[in-house]
């Protein structure tokens, strides 16, 4: 699986915690912008779909559905 970002689902307003919960330090911040994901640190871990409140972090195989 893979992780993507919807960025219109964030509100780029804050400082992101899947940032921080991140065990793999693959999820990069600039700023207040959405989180952007390295692919070649991501775990697949899934720490970060369930921080998000705003379900900005998703599997890709879900993104479709969920939008
Ligand atoms: S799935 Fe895990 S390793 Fe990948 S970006 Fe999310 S928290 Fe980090």
């Amino acid at each position: 699986m893979a992780i993507k970002v919807v960025a219109w689902r964030c509100p780029q307003n804050h400082r992101c915690p899947a940032v921080r919960a991140c065990p793999a330090e693959a999820l990069k911040q600039e700023g207040r912008a959405a989180p952007v994901v390295d692919e070649d640190l991501c775990v697949d871990c899934g720490a970060c779909v369930e921080v998000c409140p705003m379900g900005a972090l998703q599997y890709a195989e879900t993104v479709a559905v969920v939008r």
